[in-house]
């Protein structure tokens, strides 16, 4: 006993400098995920290799005056030439556009962690694979619309994709050492969002400020709103299909409002496995990061007795018709998903600038199943057009919308 307890702690202490000192990459560093990756990274010793963002030229001056990483990208030409000036005294690399966020991708790392919002970040996704580097994902966008050259690119450089995402965390911790051909049913919980309980008529003239009050999460407005609508889990389940390579019949979704049973797994032999925690997305990026080791986080730890209860129903299919588009969108699969995911993208952006209403997110994602799509090559050039297209379509439909 003491002796193995003993080689723990040796075994332990060569882990914490294995991880101390390991080189991230940030891609969407001033994002929710993004500022709580580079918490997560400072508490565990980290070295910052590159950070990119889209046009936040205060705050990632901040990170780099703070993190010192070698390259830095702004997405945006205008805004990444305002932070060559004001980092002129720092040796610091400043690059821009697609081909600056690939760059920094692919730059030499321990870990890539892709939190940019958006099917944006399916190049630099790539880019990174391509350079051999693990990845750990939060940027969900990326599996919907690319899923299949993801993986099949993954699978063919030997890199892992950890997920980020709180639920497929739950799902790829419940999964360890366990066999393959074990796992009956991957079991996603969902909060329910701000609407949970509400009907479609009701929902109907929502506002983005009443749609962008979660109850139990903090993140950036497009999640928030994909939360309210149930895309989020809809767009999770094919995310969970990409990287449990489990059919999407085999993934349930069951209401959680309390959001602290993350999800689930159901074995052969009916025994079901869940990860447990506060709602706190510091416990997964750090899991992504410190995999498969553990360390301490600098997050509350679970009282169940602060809650008391955990409740749990099912879904309202009606209501949030999200999930089964996306459902639909996996099972018909080829660029469907992409073509629902940018539906949904440009949906989002019109509900936030109030030009269509609520419920019309979720009809426009849903009208994108109609679409007659050409057949799936596995080029990645397809998807950028799909995506392309079909946003364009949807802005244009919705100008059609009366308000
Ligand atoms: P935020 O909106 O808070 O942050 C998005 C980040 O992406 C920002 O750093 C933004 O930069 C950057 N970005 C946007 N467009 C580009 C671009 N073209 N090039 C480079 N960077 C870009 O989003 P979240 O952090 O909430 O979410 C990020 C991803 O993680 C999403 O896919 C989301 O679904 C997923 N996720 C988030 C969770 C959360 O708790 N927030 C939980 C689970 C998953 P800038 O600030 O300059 O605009
Ligand atoms: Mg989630």
């Amino acid at each position: 006993m003491v002796v193995s307890h003993q080689k723990n702690m040796i075994d332990n202490k060569k882990m914490n400098i294995g991880i101390n000192g390991k080189r991230l990459t940030v891609l969407g560093s001033t994002g929710s995920i993004g500022t709580q990756a580079l918490e997560v990274a400072e508490n565990l010793g980290c070295v910052v290799a590159a950070l990119a963002a889209h046009s936040n030229v205060g705050l990632i001056e901040q990170q780099i005056r703070r993190f010192k990483p070698s390259l830095a990208v702004l997405f945006n030409e205008e805004a990444a030439a305002d932070l060559r000036l004001r980092v002129k005294d720092i040796n610091v690399k400043v690059l821009s556009g697609m081909e600056g966020l690939c760059e920094a991708a692919a730059a030499d790392t321990d870990l890539v962690l892709n939190s940019v919002v958006g099917m944006i970040g399916l190049q630099p996704t790539l880019a990174a694979i391509e350079a051999g580097h693990n990845i750990a994902l939060a940027n969900k966008e990326t599996l919907v619309a690319g899923g299949a050259i993801v993986m099949k690119a993954a699978e063919q450089q030997g890199v892992k994709i950890i997920p980020v995402d709180s639920e497929h965390s739950a799902i790829f911790q419940c999964l360890q050492g366990q066999p393959d051909k074990a796992v009956k049913k991957l079991i996603l919980t969902a909060s329910g969002g701000p609407f949970f309980g509400k009907t479609a008529v009701e929902l109907e003239n929502v506002t983005p400020r009443e749609a962008l009050r979660h109850p139990n999460w903090s993140m950036g407005s497009k999640i928030t709103i994909d939360s309210a609508t149930m895309m989020n889990k809809g767009l999770e389940l094919i995310e969970a299909k990409w990287l449990f390579n489990v059919n999407p019949r085999n993934i349930d979704i069951v209401i959680h409002r309390e959001s602290v049973v993350h999800s689930l797994v159901e074995f052969q032999d009916n025994s079901v496995l869940a990860q447990l925690g506060v709602p706190d997305m510091k416990i997964p990026i750090q899991y992504a990061v410190t995999y498969p080791s553990r360390f301490d986080c600098n997050v509350k730890q679970l009282d169940l007795t602060d809650w008391g209860k955990l409740t749990f129903y099912k879904p309202d299919y009606e209501t949030f018709r999200s999930m089964d588009i996306c459902r639909k969108a996996i099972e018909i699969g080829g660029l469907y998903p992409a073509a629902v995911n940018a539906a949904n993208e440009a949906a989002v952006s019109l509900f936030l600038e109030n030009r269509i209403g609520f419920m019309d997110i979720i009809r426009l994602a849903g009208e994108a199943l109609e679409l007659d799509l050409p057949e799936f090559s596995g080029d990645i050039r397809q998807i950028l057009e799909t995506d392309r297209a079909v946003r364009e379509n949807t802005v244009a439909k919705a100008q059609q919308i009366k308000r």
